[in-house]
């Protein structure tokens, strides 16, 4: 008789024993009964025969493991190391069809339906230079650090060809759903696109698992995928490219808390493939890292083609005005000149709220210490924490007055505005909201190609877009909006918007950018002026080192919620008395969202300076302790933020 472990796709920690008469492989499916139910489960290791009662295995499902053993020694570091859920991260490091199909799944390598295209231009001596350095036979991280347009991209087609040639695969990670039908349009240029597998978020269940194999067995052996993509069987993978690494999309925001950056370089090191972080602002981290040689670093300071960096102007707009006058006439020249203007504004800044003009009270959500949006166009106010949607209020519920106003600059105010200014400009709207719709995202990058759009009004969203030549001109709306967020990385994300932003524009020819500001005494704005990013890291490091934040420690974030307000600050409290003596840490405070989707909130920022010791600290003392024992009186609980990025 032989003895398993069987992890499920659920929220527990370990694998249940199970007894099997035949010899099972490590990474293989099999259906068992868990808690009077049949489910799929993986073999995650063999055990020796348990002091209790196990129930037999009812069947294997697969002639050959589907799970590498490399991807569960993974799944059981990255468990440890971000304190989450072993089959949390099994579930989102699978497709979930694997969990409902009892069908045999068959990975063996079939033949790749591969094309190489000559590629139209010959590289250049810089770009020559990165890809005759970066050995593609062992393990290395190699941070390609390249002003927007330099030929970055151009690069990594180049390794990831030479890597394809060797009968290997290639994994590209993305940041956005919405840009893959970029990256499959540039891959396809250059590899067939049968060669290509697509995994995200937006697939149905079907496609993410068909695309799952065809790159597991090698049919479609180029990989493009946002975050969770990184979880693919790295056996046969010959690089994985990191683009755009500076993008927090790399982080689950939403349990298990990962990063897959670091499940991508832990993945490379223990299979001996190079990483590729590519980025024209890289984050602070990854640039000490690469710095301080344990990284290499590889700079692209030229654009391709010797086109300059746009020229960056400064401006304050008068009064009330939204648009100063320099900044009007600019738009006017750019329209005359038959470009394109984006005008990048801040979505946390920009919105539309309520509030009651007899007693001031700010129309919050229900559910979360937020104020509501209003949405014009449907006429309804909504939460962007929970999603609840609620119909505009007509009285306010503090004081029942009718005196309802309107406040903020909504980015549809801007856009009246512009209109106003410059009738019959064709206008478009480019954020999360107007782009959610399948296609939407497409349809405006290829109306921006085409020339058929005039002004672009957008958020972050901007700065993603690739090689838009047709950008004449981008505003940055106001300047210091960008700056308020709660945390250290606030002008770390602020300083690389613009910067990225203002790559957009004059691809083909030299652009301008204009700021429009309140205060020119802002340390940063000679950095912007000169695109000089490493300037800026470089000062921005100085203070992480004084206030001994990222890179120079490492951050892990305890946040204790529950619906009974009480409670919540009860738990943090314990949480408090087990770290006292033994941690440097902040807190506890209330969470700047104190309270969301119902519940109460209160975090503890831990500095870590010896991040896996503590961790494992922390999993044994706090974690075990107060994770475990279920809460009375009221729904919550504890949750850990290791390496957090978000400190709402
Ligand atoms: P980045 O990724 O750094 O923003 P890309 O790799 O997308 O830059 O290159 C920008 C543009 O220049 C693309 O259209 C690309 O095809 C083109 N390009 C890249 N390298 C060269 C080269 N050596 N010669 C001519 N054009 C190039
Ligand atoms: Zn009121
Ligand atoms: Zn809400």
């Amino acid at each position: 008789m032989f003895f398993y472990s069987v992890l499920f796709p659920l929220a527990i920690d370990e694998g249940f024993v199970y007894r099997s008469d035949k010899r099972l492989k490590v990474g293989q499916r099999v259906l068992v009964d868990f808690k009077g139910r049949v489910r799929i489960g993986v073999v995650l290791k063999e055990e020796d025969e348990p002091d209790y009662q196990t129930k037999p295995v009812i069947e294997q499902l697969d002639e050959e493991p589907v799970v590498s053993c490399e991807l569960i020694k993974t799944l059981e570091f990255f468990s440890f190391y971000f304190m989450a859920a072993k089959g949390m991260l099994l579930r989102s490091a699978l497709p979930k069809k694997l969990f409902e199909t009892k069908k045999p799944i068959d990975l063996k390598p079939v033949v790749a339906s591969l094309e190489f295209r000559e590629r139209p231009f010959k590289l250049n001596m810089q770009q020559e230079e990165i890809v005759n350095s970066i050995d593609t036979e062992g393990f290395s991280v190699n941070l390609i650090f390249g002003v927007t347009g330099s030929g970055k991209t151009e690069v990594y087609l180049s390794l990831i060809e030479r890597v394809l040639r060797r009968g290997k695969k290639a994994v590209v990670l993305v940041p956005e759903i919405a840009l893959t039908p970029q990256y499959i349009d540039v891959f396809s240029q250059r590899f067939s696109n049968e060669a290509i597998s697509v995994i995200h978020s937006r697939l149905t269940g079907r496609q993410k698992f068909d695309n799952w194999i065809d790159f597991n067995t090698g049919r479609r052996p180029i990989l493009i995928g946002t975050r969770s993509a990184v979880f693919v069987n790295f056996k046969d993978v010959g690089i994985v490219v990191v683009d755009e690494e500076n993008d927090e999309s790399y982080k689950q925001e939403s349990q298990p808390l990962y990063n897959a950056k670091d499940v991508a370089i832990y993945r490379a090191k223990s299979v001996g493939i190079p990483v590729i972080l590519s980025s024209a602002t890289p984050s602070f981290e990854t640039y000490y890292k690469a710095k301080t040689g344990k990284f290499r670093m590889f700079e692209m300071h030229q654009r391709v083609g010797g086109i300059r960096l746009p020229e960056v102007e400064f401006v304050r707009p008068d009064g009330d005005e939204l648009f100063a006058k320099e900044t009007l006439e600019a738009i006017g020249d750019t329209l005359n000149s038959k470009k394109t203007v984006a005008v990048l504004i801040n979505r946390r800044g920009f919105s539309n709220y309520l509030v009651c003009g007899d007693c001031g009270y700010v129309f919050l959500c229900p559910n979360c210490s937020v104020s509501l949006k209003f949405h014009k166009k449907e006429d309804v106010l909504k939460c962007h924490w929970c999603d609840g949607v609620f119909e505009v209020f007509r009285s306010c519920p503090k004081c029942g007055s009718l005196n309802v106003l309107h406040r903020g600059v909504g980015s549809q105010m801007i856009e009246e505005e512009l209109k106003r200014a410059f009738p019959g400009a064709v206008i478009e709207r480019f954020d999360r909201d107007s782009t959610a719709k399948k296609g939407e995202f497409n349809r405006i990058i290829n109306s921006l190609r085409d020339g058929k759009i005039d002004i672009l009004i957008g958020t972050q969203m901007l700065s993603k877009g690739h090689d838009i030549s047709q950008i004449g001109l981008v505003v940055v709306f106001d300047f210091e909006s960008l700056f308020v967020m709660p945390d250290f990385r606030a002008e770390e994300r602020a300083v690389s918007l613009i910067m990225q932003t203002a790559g957009r524009s004059g691809r083909r020819e030299p652009g301008r950018v204009i700021i429009q500001l309140n205060s020119q005494d802002n340390p940063f704005l000679k950095y912007i002026k000169e695109h000089d990013y490493e300037g800026f890291v470089e000062s921005g490091l100085k203070i992480r080192r004084l206030m001994n934040y990222p890179p120079f420690s490492r951050l892990i974030r305890v946040v204790s919620e529950s619906t009974n307000k009480d409670k919540a600050w009860e738990l943090i409290g314990l949480v408090k008395e087990r770290l006292e003596g033994r941690f440097d840490f902040l807190g506890p405070s209330r969470c700047p969202i104190f309270r969301l989707r119902n519940r109460y909130r209160y975090h503890i920022i831990i500095k870590s300076s010896s991040i896996i010791e503590d961790i494992a600290y922390l999993k044994g003392s706090v974690y075990n302790e107060l994770m475990k024992g279920k809460q009375k009186g009221g729904q919550g609980g504890l949750y850990f933020d290791v390496d957090p990025i978000s400190f709402f």
